[in-house]
C-alpha cells in the first residue's frame, strides 16, 4: 500500500515537475517572509540544560572531532559516488548535496535565528545524515531508462521502494534523537541532538519533493537524442545499462527485510520512552504549543498566499493531477517495447484513415475492438491496430507468430510484440526478467529479420576487441575479434607483434571452390555406375556447367566429382563463389544442373540436394583433403631474438613442442584436419565479428602448423645452425569466407569487414572474390598469430596463469560488479 502511495506520489512529481519545483520554492520563499518566532533556545527539549556555560573546552573538542569526522566520511561518499563512473551520477548528487545545504541552512538561519557560527557547527551535522546513498541509487535507477518517455514511470518505481524505507529510517531517526537530546543533560550534545532532527527533517522533505521533479526535468533537459534517429528511438543520450539492476538490489534482500523489522519494532519503545519523558515535563511541552501558535498566527497577506498555494495545488490535483494515477501502469517487458518505432513512410491513400493509436491506451483490453474488426483493419494497415489487439490476433490463430514482421511489415514493431507474446507464454517472473536482458532496443532488424533470424526477440550482444596491426604482404590490418575468451586477443596480438617485427607474413591461395554434393538414386549400381562415368567426360562436364552456371552472375562450375556407394551416386559439385560463401548458389546450380542431367537418366531419383559428401559444417575427411571454400598458406619466418624478447622462448623448444603436441598428439587423437593448437579460436572470433555463418567454424577451422630451424640465408639444406630462424607456417584447406551475403551484410559485421577493407563485393571495380580471399588471408595470418603465441605461452608455462587472470572474474565480485569494474 505504502509502495503503490509512494509511487502515485513520485509519478506526479515527475509529471508536474515544474510545478513542484515551482511549489516548493514559493513555499520555502513564502516561509522566509513569514515572521515566525522561533524560541530563542534550541536546546529545549524538556529538560533545561544544566551544563555549565563555561564548560566550552570539551565542546571544541566535541565539534573538532565532529568536522574532522565529517570532513572524512563526506569524502568517503563523495568518493564511492565517483566509482559508479557516471559523470551524470556524480552531477546530480552533488547538486542534490548543494540545494539540501542552502535549504538547511536557510531554515537554521531564518526559523531558529542562527548566526553563522551555529551554522558552522550545525552543517557537519547535516553533512553526516544527508542521505546521499538513496539519491544516487534514484539516480542511477533514472539513468538506465531506455526511453525518456519512460522517466516517469521509472522516478515513480524508484520512489516507490525507496521513499516508504526512508520514512520509516526518518522516523527511527527521529525518535532517537529526541529521545537522545531529552535524556542526555550535556548542552552540546542536546544542541546537535536539534540539529540532527532538523537535518533528517530538511533531507526527507528535499528528497520526496524536490528530488523526483528535479530528476524528471534535468534528465529531460539534457537529452539530446529526443528525436528518433534514422527508424529507431534511441535510447535517451544518458542511458546507462549497467544500472538496470540497480533497484532490483535495493529491494528485497533478507538483510533489508530484517532491518526494516527491527526498525519497526524499536520505533515502539522509542516512542514509549518519549512519551513517558513528555508526560514528566508537562511544563516545557506548554511552552512548546505557545512557540507552535505562534508560528501559526499569520498576517491576512500571508494568510491569502497560503491558501492561493493551496488552491493551485488543489486544482493540479483534482484537475488533471490525478489524470496520471488513472494511467495504466506499464508491464516491464511492455516498457522497453513500447519505444522501438519505426518511422515508414505512409503511403498516400492510407494515410489519411491511419491514426496513431498510442499503445498505453490499447494496452488495456476494454479497447480492443473484435477480431473481425482487427483482421478488416490489419488488411488496410497493421499500424491502425495496438499491440494488445495484434497479439489477440495471433492468440486467435488468425495470425502467425512467425509472420509478424512481414505482415505488420514492420521489423522492429514485429520483434516487439513476439517479446511480448514470449513474455506472457514464460509465466514465471524470473524468466520474464531473464527476457529483459535480451537487449533489442537501438538495433534495426530488417536486414536481421529477412535474411538473418526468424522468430527474433532481440540480440545477444558479443565483445569485440580488436588486435593488431598484422603486417600481410606488406599491408596492414587491424583485426577485429569477438570472443568471450578472455586471453585470446592479448595472446594473438603478442603473436602479431612478433611477427610484425619479424617482417610480416606472406600469403597464397592454392584452390577456390565451394561444394554442394546431392545424392541421387539409380534402380541398379551399375546404372549409378555408368552416370558416373557419363558425367566424368570433359564434354558432359561443359554441358553440366552451362546449366549450372546459368543460375549466377558469379557462381561459375569448376568441377563435378562423382562417387559411388552401391546405386546411390553422390556428385559433388565444386565452383567459385565471388565474394560470396556460396552455399545457396552452389545448391541453386546444382539443382539447375541436376534438373538437366535428369532428361539423361529418366531414372535418376534425386534423394537429397545435400548428400553430406560436400560436406558442410560436419568434420570429415574429404574437405580436409580436397578443401572447400578458399584453401590458403601463410608463412613467416622470425629470428631467435624476436622469439626470446616477445615470446619468452627459443626455437629449438617451439619446433619439439610443436611436432608433440600438433602432429603426433593430433595423430594420436584420430583428428581430422586439427593439427593445430587453436585455429578454431581465432576463425570463430574474426567469424563472429565480420558475420560469417558460425557453424562453418567446424570446417574453416581445418588447419595444419609445421614450424622448421631453417638458415637465416634461406638455404634449408646448410647445417652452419649459428644463424637459425624459425619458419612458421599454417596451411588451412577449407576457410568458407564471404564479404557479400548472409550475416555479413548486418551492419556491425559489416562494419568490421570495412575495417579489414574488404567489405562488400569487389566487382565491378576489381575482379569478383578478391575480398573474399583477402579476408580468407588475413583470417589464416591470424591463425598463425595465433599458435605462435599459444605454443609460446605453453612452453613458458604462463598458459594456466594468463587464463586465471585474465578469463575469470575477481573472486569476491560478482558478475555485475565486475561490469563497472572494467570502466
Ligand atoms: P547468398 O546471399 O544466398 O547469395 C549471394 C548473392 O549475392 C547472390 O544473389 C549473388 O548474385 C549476389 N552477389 C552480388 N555481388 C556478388 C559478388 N561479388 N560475389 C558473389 N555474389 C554476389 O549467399 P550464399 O553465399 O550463396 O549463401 C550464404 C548463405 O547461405 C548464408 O546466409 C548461409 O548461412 C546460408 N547457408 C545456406 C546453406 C544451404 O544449404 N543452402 C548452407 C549453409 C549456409 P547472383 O544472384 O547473381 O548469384
Amino acid at each position: 500500500m505504502s509502495v503503490k502511495l509512494f509511487e502515485w506520489y513520485g509519478k506526479f512529481c515527475a509529471a508536474y515537475a515544474l510545478e513542484v519545483i515551482v511549489f516548493f520554492l514559493t513555499t520555502v520563499v513564502g516561509a522566509i517572509t513569514l515572521n515566525i518566532s522561533s524560541p530563542h533556545e534550541l536546546c529545549h527539549w524538556a529538560v533545561p540544560c544544566t551544563q555549565s556555560q563555561t564548560e566550552v573546552s570539551s565542546d571544541v573538542v566535541l565539534l573538532t572531532v565532529l568536522r574532522c569526522g565529517t570532513i572524512i566520511y563526506t569524502y568517503m561518499k563523495l568518493k564511492n559516488i565517483w566509482k559508479v563512473g557516471s559523470i551524470f551520477v556524480v552531477g546530480i548528487v552533488c547538486t542534490y548535496t548543494v540545494f539540501s545545504v542552502i535549504t538547511f541552512t536557510i531554515t537554521l538561519v531564518h526559523f531558529l535565528h542562527k548566526d553563522l557560527v551555529i551554522v558552522s557547527s550545525a552543517l557537519p551535522v547535516f553533512l553526516l545524515l544527508i542521505d546521499l546513498s538513496r539519491m544516487t541509487v534514484l539516480t542511477k535507477h533514472c539513468l538506465s531508462v531506455h526511453s525518456i518517455d519512460m522517466l516517469q514511470d521509472y522516478i515513480a518505481e524508484g520512489m516507490g521502494t525507496l521513499a516508504p524505507v526512508l520514512t520509516l529510517d526518518t522516523l527511527v531517526e527521529l525518535l532517537l534523537l529526541v529521545n537522545v537530546g531529552g535524556y542526555v543533560q550535556i548542552r552540546q550534545l542536546q544542541q546537535l541532538s536539534c540539529f540532527a532532527c532538523l537535518s533528517v527533517i530538511i533531507n526527507y522533505i528535499v528528497f520526496s519533493t524536490f528530488v523526483p521533479a528535479c530528476l524528471s526535468v534535468l534528465l529531460s533537459v539534457v537529452n539530446k537524442n529526443s528525436q528518433p534517429s534514422a527508424n529507431v528511438m534511441l535510447p535517451p543520450s544518458w542511458h546507462d545499462n549497467r544500472f538496470s539492476h540497480t533497484l532490483q538490489d535495493e529491494k528485497g534482500t533478507k538483510k533489508q527485510l530484517f532491518t526494516t523489522r527491527f526498525k519497526v519494532i524499536i520505533c515502539l519503545p522509542l516512542f514509549v520512552m518519549h512519551w513517558f519523558r513528555y508526560s514528566i515535563h508537562q511544563g516545557t511541552a506548554m511552552d512548546m504549543q505557545k512557540g507552535f501558535d505562534s508560528v501559526l498566527t499569520l498576517t491576512p497577506e500571508q494568510f491569502f498566499t497560503v491558501i492561493l498555494i493551496i488552491l493551485l495545488s488543489s486544482k493540479y490535483l483534482l484537475d488533471d493531477g490525478f489524470e496520471i494515477f488513472r494511467r495504466p501502469s506499464l508491464p516491464k517487458i511492455t516498457n522497453t517495447a513500447l519505444h522501438i518505432a519505426t518511422n515508414k513512410p505512409q503511403s498516400n491513400v492510407l494515410s489519411n484513415k491511419r491514426r496513431v493509436i498510442s499503445d498505453v491506451d490499447l494496452d488495456t483490453s476494454k479497447c480492443m475492438r473484435p477480431t473481425e474488426k482487427c483482421l478488416e483493419l490489419l488488411s488496410i494497415g497493421s499500424d491502425l491496430l495496438s499491440d494488445a489487439e495484434i497479439i489477440s490476433l495471433v492468440k486467435a490463430g488468425k495470425l502467425a507468430v512467425y509472420k509478424l514482421e512481414s505482415t505488420l511489415q514492420d521489423a522492429n514493431r514485429g520483434v516487439s510484440i513476439r517479446r511480448k507474446i514470449t513474455s506472457q507464454k514464460l509465466m514465471s517472473t524470473e524468466k520474464c526478467d531473464a527476457l529483459n536482458h535480451i537487449p533489442f532496443t537501438g538495433y534495426d532488424f530488417t536486414k536481421a529479420t529477412k535474411a538473418c533470424c526468424e522468430n527474433t526477440i532481440g540480440y545477444v550482444p558479443v565483445p569485440v576487441g580488436i588486435v593488431g596491426p598484422l603486417l600481410l604482404d606488406g599491408q596492414e590490418y587491424m583485426i577485429p575479434m569477438a570472443t568471450t575468451e578472455g586471453t585470446l586477443l592479448a595472446s594473438t596480438n603478442r603473436g602479431l607483434k612478433a611477427l610484425f617485427k619479424a617482417g610480416g607474413v606472406s600469403s597464397c591461395v592454392y584452390a577456390d571452390g565451394m561444394s554442394r554434393a546431392p545424392v541421387v538414386q539409380f534402380p541398379t549400381s551399375e546404372k549409378a555406375c555408368h552416370a558416373s562415368m557419363w558425367l566424368k567426360e570433359t564434354a558432359n562436364f561443359e554441358l553440366v556447367k552451362e546449366k549450372f552456371d546459368e543460375t549466377s552472375r558469379f557462381a561459375r562450375l569448376q568441377g563435378v566429382m562423382p562417387v559411388v556407394s552401391g546405386r546411390y551416386l553422390f556428385i559433388r559439385f565444386v565452383a567459385t563463389t565471388g565474394d560470396a560463401m556460396g552455399m545457396n548458389m552452389l545448391s541453386k546450380g546444382a539443382e539447375n544442373a541436376l534438373r538437366w542431367i535428369q532428361h539423361k537418366f529418366p531414372d535418376m531419383q534425386v534423394v537429397s540436394i545435400s548428400g553430406n559428401f560436400c560436406t558442410d559444417k560436419k568434420p570429415s575427411a574429404v574437405n580436409w583433403i580436397l578443401g572447400r571454400g578458399k584453401s590458403v598458406v601463410c608463412e613467416a619466418s622470425l629470428p631467435k631474438e624476436i622469439i626470446k624478447t616477445v615470446l619468452k622462448t627459443d626455437i629449438q623448444t617451439l619446433v619439439h613442442l610443436n611436432r608433440c603436441k600438433n602432429h603426433i598428439g593430433s595423430a594420436m587423437s584420430g583428428s581430422m584436419g586439427g593439427f593445430n593448437a587453436h585455429a578454431a579460436n581465432i576463425v570463430t572470433a574474426m567469424f563472429i565479428a565480420t558475420g560469417q555463418d558460425p557453424a562453418q567454424t567446424v570446417v574453416s577451422s581445418n588447419c595444419i602448423t609445421t614450424l622448421e630451424i631453417i638458415p637465416e640465408t634461406g638455404n634449408i639444406t646448410s647445417n652452419n645452425h649459428t644463424d637459425n630462424v624459425l619458419l612458421i607456417t599454417c596451411t588451412m584447406p577449407s576457410l568458407e569466407v564471404a564479404t557479400v551475403g548472409g550475416g555479413s551484410s548486418l551492419d556491425p559485421q559489416n562494419a568490421c569487414l570495412k575495417l579489414l577493407g574488404v567489405a562488400g563485393s569487389s566487382a565491378p571495380e576489381g575482379k569478383p572474390g578478391d575480398n573474399a580471399t583477402r579476408l580468407a588471408k588475413i583470417i589464416c595470418a591470424t591463425v598463425l598469430a595465433g599458435e605462435l603465441s599459444l605454443l609460446s605461452a605453453l612452453d613458458s608455462g604462463d598458459l594456466v596463469q594468463s587464463h586465471m587472470k585474465h578469463n575469470r572474474l575477481p573472486k569476491n565480485i560478482t558478475v555485475q560488479e565486475s561490469d563497472h569494474q572494467i570502466l
